[in-house]
């Protein structure tokens, strides 16, 4: 299997390479040229383990690297740091099934690829033969940080830097990252948005006189974010697992379509999602659900990518974002992989903050459903939910909830449906607690955690335990413009 540029159709790599990488040197992002074909057998695949599913998918998908190696960086990856032997288990609540994607070291979904990614990382070197010391630069709406960094900490020949946008993350997202151990971890908040962020990292990873720079110090950079396909891959693997324990739990038989309701933002996890669907998971419907920041609906409603716009900040921060990196891949999928057609949208998005594509491949979307939740819609659904069930939904995962509703009202979801369940409520105490009618004002995040656990009844996730009082090791912020500046200052050192 190979993966080539979305920006150049020449460009073709190794899974091995891509995952070093992480961004094609054109700027493109690195998809499958194909996808793999599995044999599923779903009453053979219902009783794999996680585990056991991860080492079937990965290895299709990565297939420079051997069995034992696949199989040795998911049992590195899947293992107790996990809460729950299942890994992501499927939890059906009030007729409808949820993915609990929020059981890992950092309790968001990024802990399913980011326990995994600096296995595959080190591994892809192996085979590669490469000796560089690997720079790991991540810009971070407030999840994939902390996840990213609890996988690289203390990992030899690698350092991690993390931006996040001051003020735009929880405030248990932003003491998870400033607490963070590990001697080649670098966490520096910047005065701008995420997408301001993103755009940067990107930007320096195309930056060529620094990449020369680097390689001079025998260093390159890499990426956490789900730009690379080290993490998108691995995303996969639980579309599959879903399938599989519905079948299980009886919820369907083997063959029948089922969809998948995402909240999004960068569009990684519904990408993974599309992937499992084309290499053969029985899918109807990708319901891709945003919040106030909802430009991805726009789209799906006429077919025009439009940045011209406020980006709003929500309590569902972790999907305010308005360029959503992974939708590069869609669109090259959708438009027949035309890498020049491609490339000249994302000028135009640059340079005028919005593309269009034609009429005649808005069909190739047709697997997709949108919708959005407002902020008070967003709110209405956690208490909903929690009356009805007494189950305690994060912001993210109930605007995936109410957007499912709002869908199957217009019946355009009318199958078995799985909601991708992908923050603890305990990452969001106040969004959630204001949600359920409590008043908030003055409360300290240490009473917020304790009332959250009486409401909910589940127990405090390890991953809160000792957080509050943990050491500040980084308290460095800066402006988008000296971003540059830092990250040579750390890369160099
Ligand atoms: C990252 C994240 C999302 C958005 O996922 P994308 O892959 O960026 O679309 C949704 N919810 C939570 C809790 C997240 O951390």
């Amino acid at each position: 299997m190979q993966y080539k540029s979305t920006r150049n159709n020449q460009y073709l790599v190794s899974a091995s390479e891509a995952i070093i990488k992480g961004l094609a040197d054109d700027g493109g992002l690195f998809v499958p040229t194909s996808f793999p074909t599995f044999n599923l057998d779903w009453n053979e695949l219902k009783e794999f383990s996680y585990q056991e599913m991860a080492t079937f998918v990965l290895r299709a998908f990565l297939d420079d690297f051997s069995a034992e190696q696949v199989q040795t960086c998911v049992e590195a990856a899947y293992d107790d740091k996990f809460d729950d032997p299942a890994i992501a288990p499927l939890v059906e609540v009030g007729g409808k099934h949820y993915l609990e994607l929020f059981h890992g070291p950092t309790i968001a979904f990024k802990d399913q690829a980011l326990s995994i990614l600096p296995h595959l990382m080190s591994t892809a070197n192996q085979i590669q033969d490469n000796n560089r010391d690997i720079v790991i630069l991540t810009a971070t709406s407030g999840d994939t940080g902390k996840a990213a960094m609890a996988g690289f900490a203390d990992v030899p020949g690698t350092k991690i830097i993390v931006f996040y946008p001051k003020g735009g993350v929880s405030s248990i997202q932003e003491q998870q990252m400033v607490s963070q151990v590990g001697d080649n971890t670098y966490v520096i908040a910047v005065n701008g948005n995420f997408d301001r962020a993103q755009s940067k990292v990107k930007e320096l990873f195309n930056d060529e006189t620094l990449r020369a720079k680097l390689a001079e110090h025998d260093t390159q950079f890499s990426s956490a974010n789900s730009m690379n396909i080290g993490r998108l891959v691995p995303q996969i693997v639980y579309y599959f697992y879903a399938y599989a324990q519905m079948v299980k739990q009886q919820a369907i038989l083997p063959g029948d379509l089922i969809d998948f309701c995402v909240p999004t933002g960068n569009f990684g996890n519904i990408l993974a999602a599309y992937y499992a669907k084309q290499s053969g998971v029985p899918i109807d419907k990708l319901l891709c659900a945003s919040n106030d920041n909802r430009v991805l609906y726009d789209f799906f409603h006429g077919g025009k990518y439009d940045i011209n716009r406020e980006f709003e900040l929500t309590i569902s921060p972790s999907m305010d974002i308005l360029i959503s990196s992974n939708f590069e891949r869609l669109v090259f999928h959708a438009i027949n992989e035309d890498d020049r057609l491609l490339k000249e949208y994302m000028q135009e998005l640059t340079d005028r903050k919005s593309y269009a594509i034609p009429e005649k491949y808005h069909a190739n979307f047709s697997e997709f459903v949108a919708e959005f939740a407002t902020q008070t819609e967003t709110m209405e659904e956690i208490k909903e939910v929690y009356e009805k069930t007494g189950y305690v939904l994060d912001p993210h995962t109930a605007v995936a909830s109410k957007a499912h509703r709002k869908a199957s009202q217009q019946s355009l979801s009318h199958k078995p449906v799985v909601i991708i369940s992908t923050a603890s409520p305990y990452k969001f105490p106040e969004a959630v607690l204001r949600a359920l009618g409590i008043e908030t004002d003055g409360l300290s995040d240490a009473d917020l955690l304790n009332k959250l656990n009486e409401l909910s009844g589940v127990a405090y996730p390890e991953a809160i335990e000792g957080l509050l009082e943990a050491e500040v090791r980084h308290n460095t912020t800066i402006d988008i413009e000296d971003m540059k500046a830092k990250v040579e200052e750390i890369a160099l050192a």
